[in-house]
């Protein structure tokens, strides 16, 4: 007999609340974690990710170990194939099931499924709902509804987190008896490696964690906005996959940074209130469930009849449109499958703007290449660039490429670093390199701005009524 642990995308043993209550249940613990590479690609999951979630499984089995707990890593096709892991399990004498909340919508089908099967075997199961600070649901205005902008929901979240704090939970003692289980099911098979620059140690992690949280957030205020300076803190894929908790990251910038937290401009009060976006938008996804469906959040835009030239979508996935700011930009998320903030914000823009393309296709794209592709933090994204989603940019209010790459490359740094036949050029050319013909080996602009402006204004106001 034993309590099963169930693995997600909540990949670490500090501060995991379903191994706490497991360990705390009397019974011996048996971790769980099943590879889903059929749902992963109906997800349209990254490589990238994909081997980054298998080399922390692996990492983690190690961790685990210490507090003699064994980790079986099995091979599944799909969602529906977990379910006879977990029967499987049962079987061979699982009591309990614990495991961390999951809110997309073949998560949930497959967590009722889960529910249903322990609780029909007179097996208790737990949920921990931690993937967002506060849980969805608990920030709600006064009529007991979810904010739908950004700032009053940050101003009810910050006073939540006055009101309560933070737990994060230790990480359990090592157990004394470990169950041994022989199960015949296929083994986790490696990735491709493609994650290597990223390290998978939970220690090294918290550790980088820390670090940033201490020195760097300092200036994340005045440098979070260039691209040239890494001046962010490089986290969201073990944010995205659990390596760290959102919980952990808060508390250390409490302990490091306690009085100006409460100063809006500070570093470290910013680098917060990006972690308070991070909740928004899971809070946002719950409590409008046609986001999981892939519906605008502003339904009228749905209207909207997007030209989706598939030509002109090749050219921005393969980093070719002649905007060298977009260039520079795709080209770094194909290469590392990381894209800064800013960059994230003018591409996104860029294709739903400039080339008339249905912000689904991006995300969908996003979501192929991105070490740190998550749901709800891509979509609300998208959606807040296409101007169709919560808080959005006004349709009319439409970012200038050339403008946004001049103020956030004002040396052209980083497109001299990503777009290689520009690499010669001078600051005062590299943003816009068109009217030099000697730059002939770049490509030439697949599309006028200003024309594209005009046309994005009536597209919109074709289906908005106000
Ligand atoms: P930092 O600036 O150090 O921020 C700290 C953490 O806060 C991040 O790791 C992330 O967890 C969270 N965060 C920061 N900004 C946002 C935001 N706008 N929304 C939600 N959470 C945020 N982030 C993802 O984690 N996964 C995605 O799939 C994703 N897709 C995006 C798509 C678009 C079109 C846009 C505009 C943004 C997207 N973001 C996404 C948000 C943001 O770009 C990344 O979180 C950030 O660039 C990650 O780098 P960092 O860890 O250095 O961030």
């Amino acid at each position: 007999e034993f309590a099963l642990v169930w693995y997600r995308n909540d990949l670490r043993t500090y501060d995991h609340l379903p191994l706490v209550s497991a360990c705390q249940s009397g019974l011996p613990v048996l971790a769980l974690f099943i590879a889903t590479p059929g749902s992963w690609q109906q997800h349209h999951m990254a490589p990238i990710k994909q081997d980054l979630i298998r080399r922390r499984v692996r990492a983690l089995e190690q961790e685990l170990s210490e507090l003699n707990i064994p980790l079986l890593a099995v091979e599944a096709e799909d969602y529906q194939s977990c379910l006879a892991v977990l029967a499987a399990l049962i079987q061979a004498g699982a009591q309990a099931l614990y495991a961390e909340t999951e809110y997309e919508l073949r998560e949930q089908q497959r967590d009722a499924k889960a529910t249903a099967l322990f609780q029909n075997s007179g097996k208790a199961v737990y949920f921990s709902d931690r993937r967002a600070l506060m849980p969805p649901g608990s920030v709600l205005n006064k009529s007991s509804e979810m904010y739908q902008v950004f700032t009053p929901f940050k101003k009810a979240w910050l006073q939540q987190l006055a009101g309560r704090g933070v737990q994060v939970h230790k990480r359990p003692a090592p157990q004394l008896v470990a169950p041994v289980l022989t199960l015949d099911m296929p083994a986790m098979q490696p990735g491709d490696q493609s994650s290597l620059a990223y390290e998978v140690g939970e220690q090294q992690v918290l550790e980088q964690m820390r670090r940033y949280c201490q020195v760097q957030v300092q200036d994340y205020q005045q440098k979070r906005d260039f691209p040239a300076l890494d001046a962010t803190s490089g986290l969201s894929a073990y944010l995205a996959i659990g390596v760290i908790s959102v919980h952990q990251a808060v508390a250390r910038l409490q302990l490091e940074h306690g009085q100006t937290l409460n100063q809006g401009d500070s570093g470290p009060a910013v680098w917060l209130s990006e972690l308070i976006w991070r909740d928004f938008y899971i809070h946002i996804l719950v409590a409008f469930p046609q986001l999981i469906k892939h519906k605008a959040f502003q339904a009228e835009t749905d209207q909207i009849v997007w030209p989706n030239d598939p030509q002109l979508f090749q050219a921005w996935c393969d980093g070719k449109t002649g905007y060298p700011i977009v260039d520079a930009a795709m080209r770094q998320l194909n290469q590392t499958g990381w894209m800064h903030n800013r960059l994230r914000m003018i591409v996104a823009s860029f294709l739903v703007k400039d080339l008339h393309i249905d912000w689904r296709w991006g995300e969908r794209y996003f979501m192929s290449k991105l070490i740190d592709g998550d749901f709800a933090a891509n979509n609300g994204g998208w959606q807040w660039a296409a101007s169709t989603g919560t808080d959005a940019a006004p349709y009319f209010r439409i970012f200038n490429p050339v403008t946004q790459s001049e103020r956030f490359d004002p040396k052209g740094d980083f497109i001299r670093r990503m777009v290689p036949e520009l690499a010669d050029l001078p600051a005062a050319q590299i943003h816009w390199p068109h009217p030099l013909p000697m730059w002939s080996d770049y490509v030439a602009p697949v599309v006028d701005h200003s024309q594209a402006r005009l046309i994005t204004l009536q597209l919109f106001k074709a289906v908005k009524h106000s």
